[in-house]
């Protein structure tokens, strides 16, 4: 039986960006603003965060505002993210401290979803081998290697795998070289399968669109990824989550901010 109690989408911030950024080859010229997200799940064994949001310094300091995010040949520009977006902040919402973490799990280490890693540092924290590896030799603009080259408790996986009862990695390679999107079984309802950067909005996952950025500039890698997570959520009856798409995201907002 599942050890999901409960599952809280988080909103760390917001970007706006060229659509074509989500959706490759599709949607040039077009301004989108996107939710940047991480999910907290409370299980019977401990707390999991997938994903971690920016490193609010980063934003908030203009000098590494400039440096980072408005250099040249940075597509993306700078996101927006306040004080209160901070992790500690939405923790303290619900009554937790980030100590009360106890297990990151990295869908993959571009800027918006490991930026919180160095606030995380006493909780173990899982990623592919692979994106490891991709990461700290910058494959691509979207890493930062001041996000996860400080001490971080790495525990890396090379195969798909169960966390606990009820919430499992799915290796979704192809916008980042280790990607992975977590499959999680709610007591109640469908499971959620969170599909992180496999899947930016539900165009991607409708249409079958590669995320903007391939690993290896390889679109058929992220494509099949796509596939597969479509395969899973008709086996499985799970509803797929995509990571960037503010409509999805605002549909999924409930009053009690949680989904059990
Ligand atoms: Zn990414």
């Amino acid at each position: 039986m599942t050890q999901v109690k409960k599952l809280w989408p988080i909103l760390t911030g917001t970007h706006r960006y060229d659509k074509s950024l989500s959706t490759r080859g599709h949607g040039k010229g077009t301004l989108i603003d996107v939710p940047l997200l991480a999910y907290l799940i409370e299980t019977s064994n401990g707390r999991i965060l997938y994903d971690t949001g920016c490193d609010y310094n980063k934003i908030a300091d203009e000098v590494k505002r400039k440096q980072f995010y408005e250099s040249e040949g940075f597509a993306f520009g700078a996101p927006s993210m306040n004080k209160e977006d901070r992790l500690e902040n939405h923790l303290a919402e619900l009554g937790l401290k980030k100590e009360d973490v106890d297990l990151v799990f990295c869908s993959h280490l571009h800027f918006d979803a490991a930026g919180g890693l160095n606030e995380m540092k006493h909780a173990e924290v899982h990623v592919h081998q692979k994106e490891l590896d991709s990461a700290k030799a910058l494959e691509d603009e979207a890493y930062f290697a001041e996000d996860f080259n400080g001490p971080i408790n790495w525990r890396t996986y090379d195969k798909e795998y169960e966390i606990l009862p009820g919430v499992r990695a799915v290796e979704t390679p192809g916008h980042s070289a280790g990607h992975a999107s977590l499959f999680i079984e709610l007591r109640k309802g469908k499971p959620i399968l969170l599909a992180g950067d496999a899947a930016d909005l539900i165009e991607n996952i409708e249409k079958e669109i590669a995320p903007g950025l391939c690993w290896d500039n390889n679109e058929e890698i992220a494509l099949e990824s796509i596939r597969k997570l479509k395969r899973l959520s008709v086996e499985t009856g799970s509803e797929i989550w995509p990571n960037h798409d503010m409509k999805h995201f605002k549909s999924k907002k409930r009053v009690s901010n949680y989904f059990s």
